[in-house]
């Protein structure tokens, strides 16, 4: 915590003046303990069988603990979605099989290696902020499983801490000065060589948990130190889209009103096309006259008022999860619903080595297969995602897997696999250079591959993990 006080400007006040904030009844239940003991709502008591309820049960206090791998959180609203979805309930459904191999990462990417400032990750041209460390409910797949559970984190330097929430005056001062220091150097900032930082995503946990002064008074802070684009990072709009409401567009259109030239963009979160659309009661799609497929009116009310402004945009970003959404119909019939009301698609993610990724990863050659059998059909412009990778050397895609050998190459008897690095998280020079490996169609992760590797110019396979600042190389 900062004992510095922020002092916002007399425009941004005058912006935070309009803001009004609304509570809010998600009737979420917090963890199994309501379960167990039969304290949830009467409708909502079968959600666990008896049994999968005893098989958690003898699991508490012990190394496989689900909850303490990942707290439990569920709201009423996709609770209902639940009811007709096997995907959804999978996704919020704790399950003694997350817990049968915990390997993993503690902190994937190495994430706090890119933290100059608690709360806050720099990569690229960008930041990532911590805001809040928890969401509306929880995926059981979530790769923030470290912050979710306020774990504790081994940094670089050797210390131990639970990763620290963002805070206005540290970060509107850090972004001031390199910002500066980028400037008054033509560009570059002297020591890390980075660019401007332009743009900011609001991430943790889901930023619109946050009552609507805490997100106008991020907004406002970031556009007086001359963040060019602000992003949110949200699943609200499929755990709880009443979030939604006027009182959230009013704070928005203010914010646009008083900081036009600050672009905003909604990074929203749907893994599966039962998030958004109704079912009938055989479980089947509900078409409307004319043949479009018919949204969830809450859902499609949240959706419109997002892209009736033309001036934000929204895009849909999702990992490919297994017994989730591993299903290219579903993921065909996501793409184009998102493209017909306006929402983009973006990336979607083959899954990170989190603690217990083996529970939710699918191989890497079988998400790039399921993502081009989902495209096949759709327009270009319904087809825009790319299947990507996060390695811990950056965002890296998946361009191509092929099926047959590549003559005269040793290695790629099998067919190869393609990476691209798209952004170096520290630097981005490499953008563009790829790596080939033979095909492994067992490959959940990089390692998969360590024993193949063909051709590897975006070092994918040489990476070491940046140094600290006292060798003298820290790059953030
Ligand atoms: S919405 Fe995102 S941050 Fe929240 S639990 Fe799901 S994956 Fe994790």
């Amino acid at each position: 915590m900062s004992d510095s006080k922020y002092v916002p400007s007399a425009r941004e006040q005058a912006f935070l003046d309009t803001v009004e904030s609304p509570r809010y009844e998600r009737e979420s239940i917090n963890g199994l303990r309501p379960f167990f003991d039969e304290k949830m709502p009467e409708d909502m008591r079968g959600f666990y069988s008896e049994s999968e309820l005893a098989a958690l049960l003898a699991l508490k206090g012990t190394d496989r603990d689900v909850e303490a791998r990942m707290p439990v959180k569920l709201t009423r609203h996709y609770f209902e979605l639940a009811q007709k979805s096997a995907p959804i309930r999978r996704l919020v459904k704790a399950d003694p099989a997350e817990t049968g191999n915990l390997e993993g990462s503690a902190d994937p990417g190495y994430q706090m290696d890119y933290s100059p400032v608690e709360g806050l990750l720099h990569k690229y041209e960008m930041g990532l902020m911590y805001v809040v460390s928890t969401c509306s409910a929880h995926c059981r797949f979530c790769y923030r499983e470290e912050l979710i559970g306020r774990k504790e984190i081994e940094r670089q330097d050797g210390s131990v801490a639970k990763k620290g929430m963002a805070q206005i005056p540290e970060i509107t001062s850090y972004v001031r000065k390199h910002n500066a220091a980028v400037e008054a150097n033509g560009g570059r900032h002297p020591e890390s060589g980075r660019e401007k930082l332009r743009e900011i995503l609001l991430s943790g946990g889901d930023p619109m948990v946050l009552n609507n002064t805490k997100i106008a008074a991020w907004f406002g802070a970031l556009a007086e130190v001359g963040i060019e684009s602000i992003r949110l990072g949200t699943k609200e709009m499929a755990f709880f889209p009443q979030r939604f409401d006027d009182a959230f567009f009013a704070m928005l259109d203010n914010f646009h009103k008083t900081y036009p030239e600050v672009g905003v963009r909604f990074m929203i979160h749907f893994n599966h096309p039962d998030e958004f659309l109704l079912k009938d009661d055989s479980g089947n799609y509900v078409e409307e006259e004319g043949g479009a497929l018919a949204w969830h009116p809450e859902t499609k009310r949240a959706m419109n008022g997002l892209v009736s402004r033309g001036w934000l945009c929204v895009e849909n970003q999702s990992p490919l999860i297994k017994d989730i959404n591993n299903d290219p119909d579903a993921l065909r019939i996501m793409q184009r619903a998102l493209k017909r009301v306006g929402a983009n698609n973006h990336y979607f993610f083959c899954g990170r080595d989190i603690i217990a990724h083996k529970a939710f990863n699918i191989p890497i050659e079988e998400a790039w297969r399921v993502l081009n059998e989902s495209q096949k059909g759709l327009s270009g412009v319904e087809a825009h995602a790319r299947l990507s990778i996060t390695h811990y050397k950056g965002k890296t895609e998946v361009v191509a897997v092929t099926n047959k050998p590549m003559p005269g190459v040793k290695g790629a008897e099998n067919g190869v696999v393609i990476f691209k690095i798209l952004r170096n998280a520290a630097d981005a020079p490499d953008r563009g250079k790829v790596c080939i490996v033979g095909r492994n169609p067992e490959a959940i992760w990089f390692d998969g591959y360590a024993d193949r590797v063909i051709f590897d110019e975006a070092g994918l396979f040489d990476y070491t993990r940046v140094k600290k600042k006292s060798e003298g190389n820290l790059t953030v």
